[in-house]
Order: structure tokens, then sequence, then C-alpha cells
């Protein structure tokens, strides 16, 4: 619809006419990502007792690298305030982890650190012999984190 707009003369009847059709399909996105955010925020919610996350620094990434739609519109942001009183709301926590961790480097086994890790790198390869996908090793290694940091704390 965007690309038959481009096409319309500008100011013309259809114009106007298909730049409410965008508009409105805007709309719709918008309400079906946040439709999808609130059911996820809720289940994370209702399963565990406390979730811990990285906080990204979201003002630094959208000018750089790409990691995806859901950051880059801040739907990353969105997502997290929503987890974090769904969360509060049942007495549970929302921990944040410093941005600074190098949750992607470090291995999650043996906790050695790399000195460099390509974002093409998938797979994380430590001499220990862990092999593990890339994210799932940053996860293990933001809720060690996230449990650290309750600790001290409480
Ligand atoms: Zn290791």
């Amino acid at each position: 619809e965007q690309r038959k707009l481009s096409r319309c003369e500008k100011g013309s009847r259809n114009y106007q006419k298909q730049k409410k059709k965008v508009a409105l399909y805007h709309e719709k996105i918008k309400n079906q990502r946040k439709d999808f955010q609130h059911k996820l925020s809720y289940s994370l919610a209702e399963d565990y007792d406390a979730v811990c996350v990285e906080d990204l620094n979201l003002k630094g990434i959208a000018g750089g690298l790409h990691f995806g739609k859901g950051i880059q519109d801040n739907g990353y942001g969105q997502f997290l305030s929503m987890l974090g009183y769904k969360l509060e709301e049942r007495g549970k926590y929302l921990i944040k982890v410093d941005r600074y961790f190098a949750s992607s480097k470090i291995c999650s086994v043996c906790g050695h650190k790399k000195k460099e890790l390509a974002l093409s790198e998938r797979i994380y390869l430590c001499e220990c012999g862990n092999r593990m996908d890339r994210d799932v090793n940053a996860a293990v290694n933001i809720l060690k984190e996230g449990k650290r940091i309750y600790k001290k704390c409480a």
C-alpha cells in the first residue's frame, strides 16, 4: 500500500484515499505488536518469579548496528516496561543487567572471556569444550549476573 501511495499524484483524491489506507495499516500493525507484547509479558510474569534482562542502550544502537526491527523502534523498551509492571503487580522482579556486561563474550560454562566476538559468530565455541548457540550462552550469563545482582541487593 505504501508503494501504491508513492505512485499516486500528490494532493490528488486518490492520494488522500491511499494515504488514509496506509495510516490504517500502520495502526493495525502497531496494535498487533502491542497485543503480542502484552500476551508475552503476561505469560512471563505469570510463570516466573524473576526475569533477568539486558538493559540495552537504545540510542546507541539506533544509529549503528542492526539488531532487528524490534529494538530499532524501541519495541524492546516498551516490552520491558510492560514486563516490569506486570511482574511488580505480582510482587516479582525484573532485574536489569548492565549493558556493558559482556554477556556475549563470556563462556557461560567456564567463565573465560573472549577478546573479540563477531556478530556473524552465531555459535559460541570455547576452549573448555562449550559449544552453544550465541544467544543461549548470553542468556545464561545474563541470568547468572542477574542472580548475583539480586543477592547483593537482598
Ligand atoms: Zn568455556
